[in-house]
């Protein structure tokens, strides 16, 4: 039997990041043990063979309770009984990312916030890599952290890590000490796990521990850390930037820049990516990669080449006339308001008549409160179409919140059907709606394996609607 006290590592969770880190640890001669709660976690068979405790089936508290130090997987909640009592027992809990700060000395931009994380850590690696930069991204994004300490290319001479972080990796996160760090927005999300929005902010403001740099958000309170100090920071937002601020200049025309302080950097529609929120996206980054050191010009020739991330508000086609997105991904109220309103002030101004969107609503609600998209919906949206397990919830909560008797809700099983029955809604002459746009507000999980998934499906459906 292991003592307490021989430096047994457990790793808690055998998903990408369990995996890569029970190698990572098992490669430098520690001792590891494994437990899932999973009786056959899939990737169990990559595991190093020198690992020879494997507790699958529950998440085992007496293995736990020998541990030296336990690092659990973002997947799995610290309220969990077993690990709550390890942790009371004086177990030292962290994450991933605490052995990766604690392994490398290499710079790292540390990014969070409850919606864009994947879209400006991807588009800030790009810019890095482009700038001639040896960059390694990872983190939240399919990568382990960890793992990057293992890439043949980028091994010891990794120059910058951009790290998209979740509140779950963050909450077990000590000093992290990244040279510049942002929340970028902060939404309600994850209430399930977090408690309440308070345990959730304190959460993700954790990674501004040891920050040597910081980018605000002007538009979000809640992203600006709670402490002033003095540390070096630079803001972003969507109105008209300060001296040496990021923002966006509205000319007399309406046409639209982005600039630093009264300096206008590059014309939005010079952008591929659509919507508002997606400027400030862009916005970050450039704050970000300034902070990080990258050349300003660079960014801008990358940022120009972006075209976002599938299931991101992306194009997918027209068809008859009508423009089709596919905002699989918005998967909490906050990214769908974005995109709402993103999309929406862009079809609201045209001249045909046809100003309006089509939004499909629904699936998997999180215990959310959807009246709050009631007033962008009164604005920009003609037709509700709802689908999946919460498609009721969503209709009663916005009815409460006064919905416009101009916008007419459709109630659907499937998204199948919302697109079938959306064609005859589409060819009335009556139509004023010159886009589709699933954003659904809620996660797929109650009809689909994955966002992946249902964008997928969406995506298909837009393009059978061409045969
Ligand atoms: P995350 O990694 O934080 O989930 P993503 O980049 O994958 O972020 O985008 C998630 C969702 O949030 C998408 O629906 C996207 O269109 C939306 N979104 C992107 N940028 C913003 C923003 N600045 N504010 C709100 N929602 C956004």
């Amino acid at each position: 039997l292991i003592q307490k006290g021989s430096g047994l590592q457990v790793v808690i969770g055998m998903g990408q990041s369990g995996l890569a880190t029970a190698n990572y640890l098992a490669k430098r001669s520690y001792s590891v043990a494994v437990t899932d709660g999973n009786a056959a976690p899939k990737l169990a068979d990559q595991l190093n063979p020198s690992i020879e405790i494997r507790a699958f089936g529950e998440i085992d508290g007496e293995l736990l309770l020998q541990a030296e130090r336990i690092i659990i997987s973002p997947g799995v909640a610290l309220t969990t009984p077993a690990v709550a009592k390890a942790k009371q027992a004086g177990i030292a809990i962290v994450s991933d990312i605490q052995l990766f700060k604690e392994a490398c000395s290499t710079p790292i931009v540390a990014i969070t916030g409850s919606n864009a994380k994947s879209t400006v850590t991807t588009l800030l690696g790009l810019m890095a890599k482009d700038a001639g930069i040896n960059v390694g991204v990872g983190g939240n994004i399919g990568v382990p952290a960890l793992s990057l300490l293992e890439d043949e290319q980028l091994g010891e001479n990794m120059e910058l890590a951009v790290l998209e972080l979740s509140s779950f990796q963050l909450e077990t996160v000590t000093n992290l000490g990244a040279k510049v760090a942002t929340v970028l927005n902060m939404s309600p999300d994850h209430l399930d796990r977090h408690g309440d929005m308070l345990g959730y902010h304190q959460a993700k403001h954790r990674i501004f521990q040891g920050a040597k740099s910081i980018v605000v958000n002007r538009d979000d309170a809640l992203s600006r850390p709670l402490i002033a100090d003095n540390t070096p920071r630079l803001s972003i937002g969507s109105n008209a930037p300060d001296l040496g601020e990021y923002g966006l200049i509205t000319e007399g025309d309406g046409s639209l820049y982005l600039a630093k302080g009264t300096e206008k950097l590059i014309a939005a529609d010079k952008l591929k990516v659509k919507g508002k929120h997606n400027l400030v996206n862009a916005l970050a980054a450039l704050a970000l990669g300034e902070l990080a050191g990258i050349d300003v010009e660079s960014m801008l020739q990358t940022l120009q080449e972006f075209s976002g991330l599938p299931h991101r508000c992306q194009f997918v086609d027209n068809v008859a006339g009508i423009d089709y997105f596919n905002d699989s991904k918005g998967t909490n109220v906050g990214s769908t308001l974005a995109a709402i309103l993103g999309l929406g002030s862009v079809y609201s101004s045209q001249s045909n008549g046809k100003t309006k969107l089509m939004l499909i609503l629904g699936g998997e609600g999180k215990g959310q409160d959807f009246s709050e998209l009631a007033p962008l919906i009164n604005k920009y949206v003609s037709q509700v179409l709802l689908i999946g397990k919460d498609g009721p919830l969503i209709a009663e909560h916005l009815q409460q919140a006064d919905l416009s008797d101009d916008v007419q809700l459709h109630h659907y099983q499937t998204l199948d059907q919302a697109m079938d029955k959306a064609q005859q809604l589409l060819t009335s002459s009556l139509s004023q709606v010159a886009a589709v746009l699933l954003s659904p507000a809620c996660a797929s999980l109650d009809q689909y394996s994955s966002y992946n998934e249902r964008g997928e499906h969406f995506c298909q459906l837009v393009t059978d609607l061409k045969c």
